[in-house]
């Protein structure tokens, strides 16, 4: 029998992260920095540790509000062009002390424009970032840009991901509050995105139900939902057994990858604790289901540290732990071949590895 995996052996996995914020992962430390840089004045502390205890406490608080004013200050800060490659260095650089060894990494181009900067030198100025990170730190990162659901930037937005995605750009998101603002409203952006081949996923089934999920993949053609933890509101569990609806039943049968965060959606109120998330549920079921952090900064968290507590909650082996990791490789952006050779050359034996040492009787 294998040794439960402790955070210390999960931080060696490589792992893959597919649902994380540029804007949601700043180091404190760097925010207050880049804040003196700029002259940005009401940041709610200037000691690191301090504003990283508020970032917390305001993402805990229930408080709507709160957690979107903790947005208001990382973006706030990211408003040049070395503001932005410094924060997207130092994410490459966290993510691989983290084991993460391919990630996908979203922001919104269009909420960095309040110095003066273009779309197009907010897009270069985070590929430059990420092309040090990997550099130095090994990591590959990909960048999907986000447009905002309740402005109307989507079209411009969508263009942008198709003029870059050759030089780091790997797709496209919509992000923002759900409620009053379905999907289907940006659906020229999602149909142009389809008409050039290129990937894109979307923000749905996180605070808003299945209609978001259903218009998500069924007009929107979305290739991954970001958050789609409404979808157990189409599986009726009857103690062993679960009847899934048509929605969920197509959602598995066409491998559709939930990108799952369970730390932020106790935060926002989508699930009341680790054990409660249908995370659980659905991995059981077997949904191409895969887990991320979401905001690392506002959650205190990181990949490892998820997959800790899905390890305390649900009692996970590394078998788990592999099977979350090459469902995320399966499901990144990235080419075929270059997801292949992560899986058969990084992941598995990286894992085979960590059962292999951690294989002696429990105590
Ligand atoms: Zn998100």
């Amino acid at each position: 029998m294998n040794k439960r995996p402790t955070l210390e052996d999960i931080r060696r996995a490589p792992k893959v992260l597919l649902h994380d914020h540029l804007d949601g992962g700043v180091r404190p430390a760097t925010i207050i920095e880049l804040a003196r840089d700029i002259g940005y004045e009401g940041l709610p502390a200037t000691d690191p540790e301090k504003l990283r205890t508020w970032f917390e406490e305001a993402a805990n608080s229930g408080s709507l509000e709160r957690y979107l004013e903790t947005f208001s200050h990382t973006v706030g800060v990211m408003q040049t062009i070395d503001a932005l490659t410094r924060v997207a260095y130092e994410c490459a650089e966290d993510l691989a002390n983290d084991g993460v060894v391919y990630a996908e990494v979203r922001y919104a181009p269009e909420q960095h424009l309040g110095m003066g900067l273009t779309l197009e030198q907010v897009v270069e100025a985070v590929l430059d970032g990420f092309a040090r990170g990997h550099r130095d730190f090994g990591i590959r990162v990909g960048t999907l840009v986000t447009a905002m659901r309740h402005q109307a930037r989507s079209m411009e937005i969508a263009e942008l991901a198709v003029r870059y995605r050759d030089l780091g750009v790997v797709g496209f998101d919509i992000a923002g509050a759900e409620a009053g603002y379905p999907p289907t409203r940006h659906l020229d952006a999602f149909e142009y995105l389809q008409r050039e081949n290129a990937h894109f996923t979307i923000h749905a089934g996180e605070g808003f139900g299945l209609p978001s999920i259903w218009q998500a993949i069924q007009w929107c053609g979305a290739d991954r939902l970001g958050h789609g933890v409404r979808i157990i509101d189409d599986i009726e569990v009857d103690g062993d057994d679960a009847r899934l609806g048509r929605l969920a039943n197509y959602v598995r049968d066409k491998r559709i990858p939930l990108e799952m965060c369970p730390t932020s959606n106790i935060q926002t109120g989508a699930a009341k604790s680790i054990a409660e998330h249908p995370i659980g549920l659905l991995r059981r079921l077997s949904f191409r289901v895969t887990v991320n952090t979401d905001n690392r900064l506002m959650s205190g968290t990181s990949v490892s540290e998820e997959f800790a507590k899905l390890v305390e909650a649900f009692g996970y082996g590394w078998d788990d732990l592999q099977w979350f990791t090459v469902n995320a490789m399966k499901s990144a952006f990235a080419p075929f071949n270059e997801r292949l050779e992560f899986i058969n050359g990084v992941i598995k034996p990286g894992f085979a590895q960590l059962k292999w040492s951690g294989a002696r009787p429990l105590a």
